[in-house]
């Protein structure tokens, strides 16, 4: 049998033969088995009968030489027996010649004589008879003498016979039983006949060894020399003469008892001799029998059997050689056991020759020109690709022929340690594969070729529409005809637009290509919340909607992330919604999502009911340039950017946004951020690091000038600004500072030069810390400045916390001097309560227009906010001005009045609890702090263009 169902029976296993071939053979497998076992019976069958017959033969032969055995010693018995009484007879023949009255006179008793005999010698009958025949001695006495034997046959003969010789005859049987007889002539001295001498024997006596020996239903007849018959004698026989069968004739066999010319005939019964044959003869005619049965049942189920193996084993084939891919079986000695059509081909081999070892196929295969011209294959590749055939690994290797028919090659090792390989064509995937990686390549080259060209598109679209806007501000800052106001304010609307337009696309292509930097530092996060709503309170208002804050309790007043970035999707979120809901309401929730140690996640809910997103464009909303319904852009303007700005930014603040809406209902957009935690030393108002420095600032650029000055007085330090590096120069040789920040790129000296000429002062005033302050980050330039002398550089856009590292890096290398008298004179820049840097950074965010706006609309809304608090504080509802005050505090930071925003800060956490008399002299200082950032507000509002 084939190890394997899939052992194709040669000849199948060529490409060129059809599975059909198969039928003639099957045919011829289906009777082998019946046919063979027939001729096993039939050789069977004649084997048992020749061995039955050399059986029958044998016992016969056997019954034969028994009978001649028995035959020759009953002869033997019997002519012993003879000699015996024809010795005594002649014995009495001397007696009576020599003295013929001898018996008479009575000196020789014959009944003496007889009793005289040897015990183990045959009992005679001894008599003399005279001329006439008539007994005259006996040796039973006078109880026979005188009986006339005369008309006795034998004893008539013996009287008339001239010869001197023993004569045997059968007296007619007496009570005794059968007897036989002998007799002798007596002469007298003159030699002339007088009478006979006879002896009697029972015949028994003949008899008795053939009685011994013979076996049972044997028979004896012993015949005189004149043909009469002597005595026979049949043993009994215990089985009927034949038990079935045919008759076999008696066997027979002769002998004689010398030299009395006496016949002894035995003949034994054949059938009674083959009795034990013909019981053997019928068990193993029995056994043959059921030999025979069983031998053609297993045959029949054998030839069942492997008619249906031969199905099965079609089928598969059918199956194997339909097959795409090629299977191949191969011994553990390396011997191909099977294989399918397929295998060849793609193997790219015709037929292999029979016996044929993997060694052998990849001969062939390198002399078909399967891995190149053969005359081109070095010995190096052909020695592998023997070691690979005789030493098969499992695996998946990919093979490229030739021709460029790329074949997938699977090895793997059964548990036998045969091998099974599965080739498969995969020319049309491995090249598709090969097309789609290029043109994934394409793909990503030309992504990041748009991500790039956007960014520097964008910004050089920008300085020009910097221009286009600063100079329509210049020309509305003028006198002008109505007119040519109109124009100019048309010309300053659409360019901020645009520039918002832009602003959006830069953001989304630095983004995209991941280019945008997140700013890292702690703001209030409640009050951005509330400031940005407040902001865009009045646009709800305008269309008569509801726009509701609700932050719940625990969301931190603190927290460190990118203030900015989160208030651009805020505010992104919030207007859309107002902008997309004609009636109803706009809700926006704030929950604090869990507190992971060190950072805390904001979740923040927008929903409105407005119109309504409709599902197929739910799935793309986030997607850049995608609006829901080119209508709905005709009619309310936008860039379709903004979604996909804050999905991206939400992502980089470690969060998600996603959308639900029905369409006419309204939507509800979720978003969450991670922030980090801030420790309680981070709170407004909470101990300084650092703090009570005298630091002097010199900057030219006025917007860096301020927020510089800006942030160290928030960080409690005693600050002097001044514009040119001579002027620094002379402020440190003349005053007393523990700390210069000095901006590198100035007028007059610049601050390299400036640095230098500090450290060649006389001491103390040498020893001051320098912090440089440039744009540039290239290490050379850093080198240049720490050559000049500063002893730490900080690079713009300057933040809180650097300049605070800063500041506590430089002062501990340079300890500071004792703390000089309070300033006489305070400076210019601590009136200021205005910081333009955060409205430089709204400007980026929302744009000038959106911006201005806003400060417009604060300006509004604060007089209302103050008003609604005045008259709370008349009413007595004190607890509801905290709310108000909180939101002012919000909106104040928004827009950069951050000392008025502290003011309304405290205004809203009031001391408990809060005395109506304190309140009104909060309230107070609040408009005080209102009118002077306003003011503040103003001037700084016409150079930035807004
Ligand atoms: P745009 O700057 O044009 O507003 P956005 O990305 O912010 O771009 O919004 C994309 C589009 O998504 C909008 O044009 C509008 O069709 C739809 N959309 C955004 N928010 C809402 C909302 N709250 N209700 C209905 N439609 C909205």
């Amino acid at each position: 049998m084939p190890r394997f169902p899939f052992a194709l029976p040669e000849g199948l296993a060529s490409p060129g033969a059809p599975p059909a071939a198969a039928t003639p053979r099957r045919h011829h497998r289906e009777f082998a088995y019946p046919a063979l076992v027939l001729c096993l019976i039939v050789a069977l069958w004649l084997g048992l009968t020749a061995e039955l017959r050399q059986l029958h033969d044998a016992v016969l032969r056997s019954a034969a030489e028994r009978a001649a055995g028995l035959a020759a010693a009953t002869a033997e018995n019997v002519a012993r027996t003879l000699d015996d009484m024809d010795r005594t007879l002649g014995i009495l023949r001397t007696l009576n010649r020599a003295e013929p009255g001898l018996l008479a006179s009575g000196r020789l008793d014959l009944a003496l004589w007889s009793r005289g005999r040897p015990a183990n010698a045959p009992t005679l009958r001894l008599s003399l008879l005279d001329d006439a025949g008539t007994i005259t001695h006996s040796d039973l006495g006078p109880a026979r003498e005188g009986q006339a034997l005369a008309a006795a046959p034998d004893i008539a003969a013996a009287l008339r016979a001239s010869g001197d010789r023993l004569r045997l005859g059968v007296p007619p049987p007496g009570p005794d039983g059968a007897t036989l007889r002998a007799s002798r002539k007596l002469f007298g001295p003159d030699g002339a006949p007088a009478g006979l001498a006879i002896a009697e024997i029972d015949t028994a006596w003949l008899t008795r060894h053939f009685e011994a020996t013979a076996p049972e239903g044997a028979t004896l007849r012993l015949v005189g020399p004149d043909g009469a018959r002597l005595a026979t004698d049949q043993l009994p026989a215990t089985l009927p003469a034949d038990p079935g069968g045919p008759q076999e004739p008696a066997l027979t066999a002769s002998s004689s008892a010398e030299p009395y010319g006496v016949r002894v005939e035995v003949s034994l019964n054949p059938n009674l001799a083959l009795a034990d044959w013909r019981r053997a003869r019928g068990i193993l005619l029995l056994a043959g029998g059921l030999i025979s049965f069983a031998g053609l049942l297993l045959a029949t189920l054998l030839a069942r059997r492997h008619a249906e193996l031969a199905d099965e084993q079609r089928n598969l084939v059918a199956i194997l050689d339909g097959l795409e891919d090629g299977a191949l079986l191969a011994e553990p000695d390396g011997r191909i056991a099977a294989h399918n059509a397929r295998a060849l081909t793609l193997l790219g081999v015709p037929a292999l020759p029979r016996g044929a070892r993997l060694a052998d196929l990849v001969r062939l295969q390198i002399e078909r020109g399967v891995f190149g011209p053969p005359d081109q294959l070095d010995t190096a590749t052909r020695q592998r690709l023997r070691d690979e055939a005789e030493h098969p690994a499992p695996g998946l290797v990919t093979h490229t022929r030739a021709d460029g028919i790329v074949l997938e090659l699977r090895t793997s090792l059964l548990p036998d340690g045969a091998v099974l390989r599965l080739c498969r064509d995969v020319t049309a995937a491995s090249r598709t594969e090969a097309a789609l990686a290029t043109a994934g390549d394409e793909a990503l080259a030309a992504e990041r070729a748009r991500g790039e060209f956007l960014a520097v598109m964008s910004h050089e679209i920008r300085t020009p529409m910097n221009g286009i806007i600063g100079v329509a501000g210049l020309l509305l800052d003028g006198e002008l005809p109505e007119e040519a106001r109109r124009n100019a304010q048309l010309i300053l609307d659409s360019a901020s637009h645009l520039l918002s337009m832009i602003n959006d696309i830069l953001d989304f292509a630095r983004l995209d290509s991941g280019r945008l930097e997140l700013e890292e530092t702690a703001f209030d996060v409640r009050g951005l919340f509330t400031g940005a709503i407040d902001l865009l309170a009045p646009d709800a208002r305008a269309k008569g909607l509801a726009l509701d804050l609700d932050m719940a309790e625990d969301v931190p007043r603190r927290a460190g992330g990118d203030p900015r970035r989160l208030r651009q999707v805020l505010l992104n979120l919030v207007g859309n919604a107002i902008k997309f809901t004609a009636t109803g309401s706009v809700r926006v929730a704030v929950t604090r999502l869990d507190r992971v140690p060190g950072a805390v996640r904001i979740g923040v809910t927008v929903s409105d009911t407005g119109i309504g997103i409709a599902p197929e464009a739910q799935s793309r909303l986030f997607d850049p340039f995608s609006q829901a319904d080119s209508s709905i852009a005709r009619r309310f303007g936008g860039s379709g950017l903004g979604l996909a700005i804050s999905r991206r930014l939400v992502a980089r603040m470690g969060g998600s946004i996603e959308v639900e809406s029905t369409l006419g209902l309204g939507s509800v957009f979720r978003f969450d951020v991670r922030l980090r935690a801030r420790r309680a030393s981070d709170e407004p108002g909470g101990p300084p690091a650092i703090a009570g420095r005298r630091v002097l600032v010199a900057e030219d650029n006025e917007a860096s000038r301020l927020v510089v000055t800006r942030l160290l007085e928030r960080a409690g330090h005693r600050v002097e600004a001044v514009v040119d590096g001579r002027a620094a120069l002379a402020a440190v040789a003349g005053g007393e500072y523990d700390v210069v920040l000095m901006d590198v790129a100035m007028p007059a000296l610049d601050g390299l030069a400036a640095t230098r000429a500090i450290r060649a002062l006389p001491t103390p005033a040498r020893d001051i810390a320098v912090i440089g302050l440039t744009a540039a980050t290239l290490p050379a330039e850093m080198q240049a400045c720490h050559d000049a002398g500063m002893d730490l550089v900080l690079t713009k856009p300057v933040i809180a916390e650097h300049l605070a590292a800063a500041m506590a890096d430089a002062l501990a290398r340079r300890p500071p001097r004792p703390p000089a008298a309070p300033a006489a004179r305070a400076p210019a820049v601590e009136n200021r309560s205005f910081d333009p840097a955060v409205l430089d950074a709204l400007v980026r965010d929302i744009g000038p227009v959106l911006a201005g706006d806003l400060v417009r609309r604060f300006s509004e809304g604060a007089f209302a906010q103050l008003a609604t608090m005045q008259g709370r504080l008349a009413t007595g509802e004190l607890a509801a001005i905290a709310r108000t005050a909180e939101a002012l505090a919000g909106s104040a930071a928004t827009i950069g009045l951050m000392r008025l925003s502290r003011a309304a800060d405290a205004l809203a956490r009031p001391a408990q609890p809060p005395s109506a008399a304190d309140l009104a002299d909060e309230l107070r200082e609040v408009r005080t702090l209102l009118h002077g950032g306003l003011d503040e507000l103003r001037l700084w509002r016409a150079p930035a263009g807004v």
